[in-house]
């Protein structure tokens, strides 16, 4: 997803917060193949809430921002995010039904793990006891779940406990990760962040390349 330069560098955390992202997805990948447990294709209910009570850091949505800088558009972006509402939808949940794989997020590759991990996770219990978290339409689709899960805890293979990781970004960039926002305020934050930063080093390097080398996630202005 992203080559490990310089720029990488420049963004305390982005190469491994990316490397992440692929982790989560090989576990969930796993987990689906064992227990054939699996989205409804094209469903996007979790996303259909207003955006305040989807949380993400800012460290978290580094490389859409960073993404969307590379396009040329960030400043028709941060125009956008700065004025949504806390009832407003995500501002990548285009709020009807896309066909195809990637259901209804536009930013699906570079989403945050809270994307990542809302349909299947792992929760512990009080006692440490590992206990899977599927999402009310995935829970009520699928018949035998009882016998799915099992076979997943059989093989070892539990999706990812959420505190783990948000443990992991925590020790990848401190700043950027020490609190949670609303995603499309997390979204704004990051954004703004890269133009800043950006700017400096333009500034007082400017022989620099600021190729992201982040080659998924295209945006245009909205
Ligand atoms: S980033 Fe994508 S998956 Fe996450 S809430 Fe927004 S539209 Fe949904």
């Amino acid at each position: 997803m992203l080559e490990n330069t310089g720029f990488t560098s420049t963004f305390h955390g982005l190469y491994d917060i990316l490397e992440l992202y692929s982790e989560i997805d090989e576990r969930i990948n796993r987990f689906k193949m064992i227990s054939g447990i699996k989205c409804i294709e094209g469903c996007g209910q979790c996303c259909n809430t207003g955006a305040s009570s989807i949380e993400a850091t800012i460290m978290e949505m580094l490389p859409l921002s960073l993404s969307i800088w590379q396009s040329g558009h960030a400043d028709k972006w941060l125009e956008n995010a700065g004025v949504m509402r806390g009832s407003d939808r995500c501002i990548f949940f285009p709020g009807h039904r896309l066909a195809g794989q990637y259901g209804c997020c536009t930013a699906y590759t570079l989403r945050p793990v809270v994307c990542r991990l809302f349909a299947f996770s792992t929760r512990i219990d009080k006692c440490g006891n590992s206990k899977i978290s599927l999402c009310a339409p995935i829970r009520n689709s699928h018949e035998n779940l009882e016998v799915r899960l099992n076979q997943v805890e059989l093989a070892g293979e539990y999706p990812p406990v959420i505190s783990v990781y948000a443990q992991r970004i925590y020790s990848m960039n401190p700043v950027l990760s020490s609190r949670l926002y609303p995603i499309n305020q997390a979204f704004f934050l990051a954004l703004e962040y890269c133009c800043f930063r950006i700017d400096y080093i333009q500034a007082s390097m400017p022989d620099t390349s600021m190729q992201t080398g982040i080659t998924t996630g295209v945006f245009s202005g909205k």
